[in-house]
C-alpha cells in the first residue's frame, strides 16, 4: 500500500511526476503525507466575530449598481454596497471593473478579504456569485517551490483522497484508537487536508502526532531491544559488600539521587549487556563521585576502567580527584597527548599488564596501539563533546564494555527521551547538602562601574573572577576584537596587582591551557573570555562570574557559565549584564536569578527556545518532525513511549493480531535500513 505510484493518481502525468519528484513526492503515501503548511478561513462568521485587519469571508445581498472609478492609466476602484445581517457594507475592488457586470442589485455574493471594523468595509480579493459553499470553508495552502503550485497540489490532493481514501488502512492498533480516542488513519488524512472544521482538523493532527511520536519511539525502542539482546555476556560480577565498604568510607554521605542513579548503574554492569546509559547533573552535584563508585565496581570485578574527557585540563583534574576518592587501593593513570615517548610506552605495557586499574585521559586513549586486556567500564564524559565515532572506538577497546555517559548540561526529559531514545537516563537533580547556590543578579550596563568594584573587592579578599565578554552573533573575529578590548580597559581600571588573564578561540590549544593554568593556580585573577571557557574546569577560588550582554545567551549557555562559579566554599556570584529588548529576553533574565536547579532552566528554556535552538544548530542530532512538536508535545511524547516500550517488551508486534499493520510497518522501514546500528 505504502509504495503505489504517483502516477496512478488520475491526471498525473510525466510531467506532474517529475516536478513532484522535486519536492520529495514519489509515491501517493508521500503525496497524502505532504500536509498542509497553513489553512485559510473562508468560515462565515456574524459580523460581531468578524476581527479587525484580518481575512474574513462574508455573505449578503448587493444593493443598487456599484460604482467605478478610474485614476491613473489602467487603474480602477470599484465600491459596490453590500447588505449584510442588519448592516450595509462597503466592498472595495481594485482594477477589476468588469466585476460591475456580475454584481448587480439582488444578486447574492460571497467576498473575502481584509476586514475594516471602524468603517465596516471589506477589500475583496476574491467573490464569488451565489451563497458561500458552506461544506467547505477551510482551504488548506501548502507550502511549494516552484514550479509547481498549492492551487495544483490542492486539486490533485482532492483527486487522490477521492482514489484512494477508502484504501487507507489503519496502521495503529485498534487498542489505542480507543482509549485514546483518536480518528482513524483515512479520516485524519482527509481532515488534515480538507478539514470539516478547527475542531476536526485539531483532531486529525493529534492523531499524527500520536502516530508519528509511537513510530518514531518504536524504532528506539526496538535499537534498545536488539543492543540488548545482541550483547551478551558482560556481567561484571563485583562484590557489592566491598563496594558498599568502599561508600561507607567517602567523607560524605551520598544524596538520594546520586543513591538512586549508582543503583541504576550497578543494576547494568551486574546484568549481561552492555550498559548504554546517560547520566545527567549539574555542575558539582557528584556525578564523578558517582563514576569512580562505579569503576570501584569494576576493578573489585577484576577489571579496568577507563574515562574519556575533552581537554587535558579536565584529565589532570579528574586524576587529581579519583586519587583524593581512593587513596592508594587502585592505580590510576593519566593518558594524554603530552605523554610521549618512554613515558607513554610504559604505560601502555602497564595497561596491557593490567597493572593500571583505570586510566584517564582525552583523544589519546582511543589510539590503536592502546589495548585493555579486560576494560569492564567505560566512562565519557562531558559526552556531547565527542563524536560518536569517538566514543564507538572507546567502546571498541574492550569486548563490549558498560559505558556510561555523563553530561553537565542538563536536557530536559522530553528531549533526552527524544535523541537519546535508545539510552537509558538517569539523573542527579539535587545537591550535595550545605552548598551555597550562587547569588544571581540583573543588571543594566549603566552599572558597570559597581560591577567593576565588586569584581575588586573580591579579589582582594582573595578570591578571582570570570568576565565573559560580549557575543556577536557568532562572528568569531568580532567576538574576539571585544575580548581583546575588554581585556585592555579592565588592565587599566584595575590596579597593578590584579593580573587580568585573556581567553578566546584563535588561541592555540598550548597557549589556552597555559592561561587555564595559571588561572588556576591564581596568577591570573580576573580571566577575560569569550564562551571557550571550559566545560568542568573547577577552579574552586573563583567567585564571581560576570556576563556581559546576557540576554544574546539562551538559558542553558547561561547557567553553564554559571557553574564555572560556586564550586568552593565561599559565597559565589553571578552577575548577568543585560539590557534586553523584548519579553523572551527579560523572561529569562528573571528565570535565571530566580532558579538554580539546571534541569527546571533547561524545561522552561526547552519552552522558551523550542527545540530546534536548544541543542544549537550544529549537534541537534534531533529527528525532524511533520507535525509533532517536542516541546510543545511531550506529553503525547511520554505516552507514546510508555506504549513503545510495552509493545516492545511484551513482543505484541508479532503476538497480537491488533498489532499487524504496525508489525508490517516497522518490518518495512527496517528493510528499508533506515535503521543502522553502530
Ligand atoms: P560533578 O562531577 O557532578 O561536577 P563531583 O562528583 O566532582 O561533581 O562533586 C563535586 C564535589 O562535591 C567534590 O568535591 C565531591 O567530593 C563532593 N561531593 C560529591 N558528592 C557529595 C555528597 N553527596 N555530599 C557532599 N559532597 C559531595
Ligand atoms: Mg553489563
Amino acid at each position: 500500500m505504502n509504495d503505489w505510484p504517483i502516477d496512478t493518481v488520475n491526471g498525473v502525468g510525466d510531467k506532474v511526476k517529475e516536478q513532484l519528484e522535486q519536492i520529495g513526492v514519489q509515491t501517493v503515501f508521500d503525496l497524502l503525507f505532504y500536509f498542509p503548511n497553513r489553512y485559510e478561513n473562508y468560515e462565515i462568521k456574524p459580523l460581531s466575530e468578524l476581527v479587525h485587519d484580518e481575512k474574513v469571508t462574508i455573505e449578503g445581498e448587493v444593493l443598487g449598481d456599484p460604482t467605478v472609478t478610474y485614476y491613473g492609466r489602467k487603474k480602477s476602484r470599484l465600491v459596490v454596497r453590500i447588505q449584510v445581517e442588519h448592516a450595509v457594507v462597503k466592498g472595495v475592488m481594485f482594477n477589476r471593473p468588469f466585476a460591475k457586470k456580475q454584481l448587480t442589485p439582488g444578486a447574492i455574493v460571497t467576498c473575502t478579504g481584509k476586514w475594516d471594523q471602524h468603517r465596516l468595509q471589506i477589500t475583496i480579493e476574491q467573490y464569488k456569485k451565489g451563497k458561500a459553499k458552506t461544506n467547505q470553508p477551510i482551504q488548506p495552502v501548502y507550502y511549494v517551490k516552484q514550479p509547481i503550485k498549492s492551487v495544483q497540489i490542492k486539486k490533485m490532493m482532492k483527486q487522490t483522497i477521492e482514489q484512494f481514501g477508502e484504501q487507507i488502512d489503519e496502521l495503529l492498533p485498534s487498542t489505542y484508537l480507543m482509549e485514546y480516542k483518536l480518528l482513524s488513519r483515512a479520516k485524519a488524512l482527509q481532515e488534515m487536508h480538507f478539514p470539516s472544521s478547527f475542531q476536526a482538523l485539531k483532531q486529525a493532527k493529534r492523531r499524527f502526532i500520536y502516530e508519528e511520536l509511537l513510530l518514531f519511539q518504536l524504532k528506539m525502542q526496538l535499537l534498545r531491544k536488539r543492543n540488548r539482546e545482541s550483547i551478551q555476556g558482560n556481567s561484571q560480577l563485583f562484590d557489592a559488600a566491598l563496594v558498599n565498604q568502599f561508600i561507607n568510607k567517602l567523607p560524605f554521605q551520598l544524596t538520594k539521587a546520586q543513591d538512586r542513579s549508582l543503583q541504576e548503574i550497578l543494576q547494568d554492569m551486574r546484568s549481561p549487556y552492555r550498559m548504554n546509559r546517560l547520566l545527567q547533573g549539574d555542575v558539582g552535584s557528584g556525578k564523578t563521585a558517582v563514576a569512580a563508585i562505579s569503576l570501584y565496581a569494576s576493578i573489585v570485578a577484576g577489571k579496568q576502567g577507563a574515562i574519556m574527557v575533552p581537554t587535558e585540563i579536565l584529565a589532570e583534574q579528574h586524576v587529581a580527584s579519583l586519587k583524593g576518592l581512593f587513596g592508594d587501593e587502585v592505580s590510576i593513570s593519566l593518558l594524554t597527548g603530552s605523554i610521549k615517548g618512554k613515558k607513554r610506552k610504559e604505560t601502555l605495557l602497564m595497561i596491557e599488564q593490567q597493572s593500571i586499574d583505570i586510566v584517564v585521559g582525552t583523544h589519546a586513549l582511543i589510539q590503536e596501539d592502546v589495548n585493555f586486556p579486560n576494560l569492564g567500564t567505560v566512562i565519557v564524559d562531558e559526552q556531547h563533546r565527542f563524536g560518536v565515532n569517538q566514543r564507538k572506538a572507546l567502546r571498541d577497546k574492550g569486548i563490549d564494555p558498560d559505558v556510561l555517559f555523563m553530561t553537565a548540561t542538563p536536557i530536559p526529559r522530553t528531549l533526552a527521551i527524544t535523541s537519546f531514545g535508545d539510552m537509558d537516563v538517569s539523573q542527579i537533580d539535587e545537591m550535595p547538602v550545605g552548598r551555597k547556590p550562587v547569588e544571581t543578579y540583573w543588571v543594566k550596563e549603566n552599572m558597570l562601574t559597581r560591577v567593576l568594584q565588586f569584581i575588586q573587592k573580591e579579589v582582594e579578599d582573595g578570591f578571582q573572577a570570570y568576565v565573559i565578554c560580549p557575543l556577536i552573533e557568532e562572528s568569531d573575529k568580532l567576538d574576539i576584537q571585544n575580548a581583546v578590548d575588554l581585556y585592555q580597559q579592565l588592565q587599566e581600571t584595575f590596579y597593578q596587582h590584579i593580573n587580568v588573564g585573556l581567553l578566546h578561540g584563535r588561541l592555540h590549544n598550548d597557549e589556552k591551557e597555559e592561561v587555564m593554568q595559571q588561572f588556576a593556580s591564581n596568577q591570573i585573577q580576573v580571566l577575560v573570555s569569550t564562551t571557550v571557557v571550559e566545560v568542568g574546569v573547577n577552579v574552586p577560588n573563583a567567585t564571581v562570574m560576570v556576563i556581559y550582554d546576557a540576554e544574546r545567551f539562551g538559558l542553558s549557555q547561561l547557567h553553564q557559565l554559571r557553574g564555572r562559579v560556586g564550586r568552593g566554599d565561599a559565597q559565589s556570584h553571578c552577575i548577568l549584564i543585560a539590557d534586553p529588548k523584548g519579553d523572551v529576553g527579560k523572561e529569562r533574565m528573571r528565570i535565571m536569578t530566580e532558579t538554580t536547579n539546571g534541569f527546571e532552566l533547561a524545561e522552561q528554556d526547552l519552552q522558551l527556545r523550542g527545540p530546534g535552538d536548544f541543542f544549537g544548530k550544529k549537534q541537534s542530532g534531533l529527528p525532524e518532525f511533520k507535525v509533532a512538536d517536542i516541546a510543545q508535545d511531550y506529553r503525547a511524547l511520554e505516552t507514546a513511549r510508555n506504549d513503545a516500550q510495552s509493545i516492545v517488551y511484551n513482543n505484541l508486534l508479532t503476538n497480537d493480531s491488533d498489532y499487524q499493520a504496525l508489525n508490517q510497518y516497522v518490518k518495512q522501514i527496517f528493510a528499508e535500513g533506515e535503521i543502522t546500528f553502530d
